[in-house]
């Protein structure tokens, strides 16, 4: 818990969301320090990759363990 957040500069990997299993609770929202995941109530929610450090916080909320982490540098070689 000591280490520090990552920043856009340091991060090496980005949230991503599998869009089948979302639904929508918003939850993920509340936790991203961010302000990178962008959704509606009981709409499938999406990751604003340009915000995302990678900190990992949105990950424990979700019931649906439906939001991964992929390599930031495979992103943006896509
Ligand atoms: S990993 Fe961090 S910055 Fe990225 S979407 Fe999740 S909470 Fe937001
Ligand atoms: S916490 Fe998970 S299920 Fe809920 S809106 Fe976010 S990605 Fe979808």
């Amino acid at each position: 818990m000591s280490a520090p957040r990552p920043t856009l500069a340091t991060r090496t990997q980005v949230a991503w969301i599998r869009e089948s299993d979302c639904i929508g609770c918003f939850r993920c929202v509340k936790a991203c320090p961010e302000g990178a995941i962008l959704g509606a109530s009981r709409h499938t929610h999406t990751v604003l990759q340009d915000l995302c450090t990678g900190c990992e916080s949105c990950l424990p909320p979700c019931p649906t363990d439906c939001i991964v982490l992929v390599p930031a540098n495979a992103l943006a070689a896509a």
